[in-house]
C-alpha cells in the first residue's frame, strides 16, 4: 500500500489495529419474552468492560504511575452509575428495541444534556461516558476495537487516525511504527512520531480495514510504503537498506555538533523543535544550537486540567538551564486545530477548528491562563536564554494586545519581587496570510519572526493540513507560498529583525537551502533531521542558495521548482549518497 511518507525509518512486526470509527449500531425490535435475555446481555457486557478497565488501569499504574491511572477510576464510576443503567433498562421497556441501540440512545442523551453545561468537570465526565460507552458497545457487539493503553508488546499500530491522546501515549506504549488512513506530514500526531523517531506512513485511506491485528506488516517511512506479509527477500532487502541508512546517518552525526558553516564561510544557525522537557535529551549531540520552537501544548493536554504557573515554571526553567546559554524560544499555548485538551475536546465542537477558537485567540479571551503561562516563561528567563513567541498572530491588533498582557504579567511579577529578564525577546509566528501581508507592521512591535509553514501553507492554499483527501494539494512549491516566504523575509530584513522558519519545510533537506537563500536567518526542526541538514549546509555556498531562491521564484510550475530543489540537493550530496 502506498501512502504519505510521514516519519522516516523502517520497521516491521505484528500489527495492532485501533478502531476509532463510529460503530454501526443495529436497531431491531425485541420480543417481550426476550427482554430478560437482553438485560442479561447488557449486564454481561458491563461486567466484561469493568474487568477490561480494571486490567488496563493496573497496567497503566505500573507503567505510567498512579496519577495517570486515575482516569480509569472515573471510567469505572460511569459503569457503576445506577441512573445510567436504570435509564437503559427503562428505554428497553419503553421502546422494545435491542439493548445496544437503547444503550447508545441513553448515552447520547446524557452527553447532550451535559454538553450544554459550561463546567469543566462535567466536560471531562462527558469524555468518560463516551470512552466507556464505546467499550460497552464493543463488548455487546463483539467488535475487535482496541486501545493503545492495552498494548502489551512491541507492535505497529494501525488506525484511522491517531488522536492527540493516543499520540501522547506513543512513547510509553511500545509503538514500533504508525500506519493511518488519514493524516498528513504536518498533523501533530505525525510530528510527534517523527520526533520520537517512529517510522510512519499516513494517508492510506483504508489501511485499518485491510490490515488485521496480528498481521505481519512492514512500514517504510522513507518511501511511504506499507507491505503486508512481506516475503523473506523483501525483509532482507529492507535489512540492507536499514544498514545503508544507518551508515550514512553515522557520517551525518560525526560532525553534527560543529557549526554549519557554508563553503563561502557563512555560519547558519540550526535549532530544534521540542514538545517536552524529555525532548531536550540528546539535543546538543544532534547538533541543535538552541530551541527555536518549544510547543507547550503537550503540558496542557493532561487529564487533570491545565498546569499551574509553578508547574510550568519548573519545566521551562529546566529546559532553559539544560541549554543555557543557547536560546530557547517558548511558544505560548497553541490550543485548538488538531491540538486540544480533553476539557475542550467535547461540548465545544467547531465546524472549522483550524479557523476557529485557536491559539492566541483562546489566550486573549482566557487571560488568566495566558498570564499564568507568561509569568512562568518570564520567571524561567532568569535561568537561561529564554524568548517568548506568540502563535497564530493574524494582525497588528492581536500582537499589541498580547504585548499588553505581557506587560501586565511583568508588572505582577515586579509586585511579587520575582526575578525575570525584563529584556526577554518577544517574537511573532508568521503563519496566517494576513500576518504575512502585514509583516512590515508587525516587525515594529516584536524582536523576531518565526515562519510556521505548516499553517501558512494550509491557509494560503485553503488546504486543510490534516485532510488526507486533499493532501496532494498541500504544495510548498506553489508560487504563492514561495512569494509569500520571500515577502516575509524581505520585511524582516528591512526591519532588521531575525526571521526563522520552524514549520516542517525546515525539517526537509530539500527546502533548507531555499529557505536560507530566501533570507531566513535560522531554521528550527526536529532534532532527528538536524545532522543531515548541517552536513548539507556545509557542502554548499550561501550565494548558490540565493541564486537557487531567485531562480525558483521565477517558476510558475511547482514541478519545475521541485526539480530545481532536488537537483541542488543531489549535486551537493551525491558524494555521500553515492556511498550507499
Ligand atoms: C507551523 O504552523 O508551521 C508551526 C510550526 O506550528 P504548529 O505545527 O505547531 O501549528
Ligand atoms: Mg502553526
Amino acid at each position: 500500500m502506498r501512502g504519505i511518507a510521514a516519519s522516516p525509518g523502517v520497521s516491521h512486526g505484528d500489527a495492532f489495529v485501533i478502531l476509532q470509527r463510529e460503530l454501526d449500531v443495529p436497531i431491531y425490535e425485541v420480543e417481550d419474552s426476550h427482554r430478560p435475555q437482553e438485560i442479561a446481555r447488557f449486564e454481561q457486557a458491563i461486567m466484561t468492560t469493568r474487568h477490561q478497565i480494571a486490567k488496563v488501569r493496573g497496567e497503566v499504574a505500573k507503567r505510567l504511575g498512579e496519577e495517570e491511572a486515575k482516569i480509569f477510576d472515573a471510567h469505572l464510576m460511569v459503569l457503576e452509575d445506577k441512573a445510567l443503567i436504570d435509564e437503559v433498562i427503562n428505554e428497553l421497556e419503553q421502546t422494545g428495541y435491542n439493548i445496544e441501540y437503547c444503550f447508545r440512545s441513553v448515552c447520547e442523551r446524557f452527553v447532550e444534556a451535559f454538553s450544554s453545561l459550561q463546567d469543566e468537570y462535567i466536560k471531562e465526565r462527558i469524555m468518560d461516558i463516551r470512552d466507556v460507552a464505546r467499550r460497552v458497545l464493543d463488548n455487546l457487539m463483539g467488535a475487535t476495537g482496541a486501545n493503545l493503553a492495552e498494548m502489551t508488546a512491541e507492535r505497529i499500530i494501525v488506525s484511522e487516525d491517531i488522536s492527540p491522546s493516543d499520540a501522547a501515549q506513543l512513547e510509553q506504549a511500545k509503538v514500533m511504527g504508525v500506519i493511518t488512513d488519514a493524516g498528513s506530514r504536518t498533523s501533530h500526531a505525525v510530528i510527534m512520531a517523527r520526533s520520537l523517531r517512529i517510522p510512519a506512513v499516513v494517508g492510506l485511506h483504508n489501511a485499518s480495514k485491510q490490515i488485521e491485528t496480528g498481521d505481519y506488516v512492514l512500514v517504510d517511512g522513507y518511501e511511504g510504503l506499507v507491505i503486508i506479509n512481506p516475503t523473506e527477500s523483501t525483509l532482507f532487502r529492507y535489512g540492507e537498506l536499514k544498514q545503508e541508512r544507518q551508515s550514512i546517518q553515522k557520517v551525518f552525526m560525526a560532525n553534527a555538533t560543529q557549526a554549519a558553516t557554508t563553503q563561502d564561510k557563512q555560519t547558519l544557525p540550526v535549532l530544534a523543535n521540542i514538545g517536552s522537557l524529555e525532548d531536550c535529551k540528546g539535543l546538543r549531540e544532534s547538533g541543535a544550537e538552541g530551541v527555536g520552537l518549544f510547543r507547550t501544548e503537550g503540558l496542557f493536554m493532561q487529564a487533570d486540567g491545565f498546569p499551574t504557573e509553578e508547574e510550568q515554571f519548573q519545566v521551562y526553567r529546566q529546559v532553559a538551564e539544560s541549554l543555557d546559554p543557547l536560546p530557547v524560544v517558548i511558544r505560548t499555548l497553541d490550543l485548538g486545530g488538531d491540538k486540544y485538551t480533553s476539557a475542550f475536546a467535547y461540548g465545544e465542537t467547531e465546524a472549522n477548528p483550524f479557523m476557529g477558537f485557536r491559539a492566541i485567540r483562546f489566550c486573549l479571551e482566557h487571560q488568566d491562563v495566558f498570564k499564568e503561562q507568561l509569568r512562568a516563561i518570564l520567571r524561567a528567563s532568569a535561568h537561561g536564554n529564554v524568548r517568548i513567541m506568540y502563535p497564530m498572530i493574524s494582525g497588528l491588533e492581536e500582537l499589541l494586545q498580547a504585548n499588553a498582557v505581557l506587560e501586565e504579567s511583568k508588572e505582577e511579577l515586579r509586585k511579587r519581587k520575582a526575578a525575570f529578564d525584563d529584556k526577554t525577546q518577544v517574537g511573532s509566528m508568521i503563519e496566517i496570510p494576513s500576518a504575512a501581508v502585514t509583516a512590515d507592521l508587525l516587525a515594529k512591535h516584536c524582536d523576531f519572526f518565526s515562519i510556521g509553514t505548516n499553517d501558512l501553507i494550509q491557509y494560503l492554499l485553503a488546504v486543510d493540513r490534516v485532510n488526507d483527501r486533499i493532501a496532494h494539494l498541500y504544495e510548498p512549491n506553489h508560487p504563492a507560498v514561495l512569494r509569500t516566504l520571500s515577502q516575509i523575509m524581505d520585511a524582516a530584513r528591512r526591519a532588521k529583525i531575525p526571521v526563522g522558519v520552524c514549520g516542517e519545510m525546515a525539517a526537509d533537506p530539500l527546502y533548507v537551502p531555499l529557505l536560507f537563500g530566501l533570507g531566513a536567518t535560522n531554521i528550527s526542526a526536529s532534532a532527528s533531521s538536524l545532522p543531515e541538514i548541517k552536513f548539507l549546509l556545509r557542502q554548499m555556498k550561501l550565494k548558490d542558495a540565493q541564486a537557487l531562491a531567485k531562480s525558483v521564484l521565477r517558476e510558475a510550475d511547482p514541478a519545475a521548482v521541485a526539480d530545481k530543489l532536488e537537483t541542488f540537493y543531489l549535486t551537493h550530496m551525491e558524494h555521500i549518497l553515492g556511498k550507499k
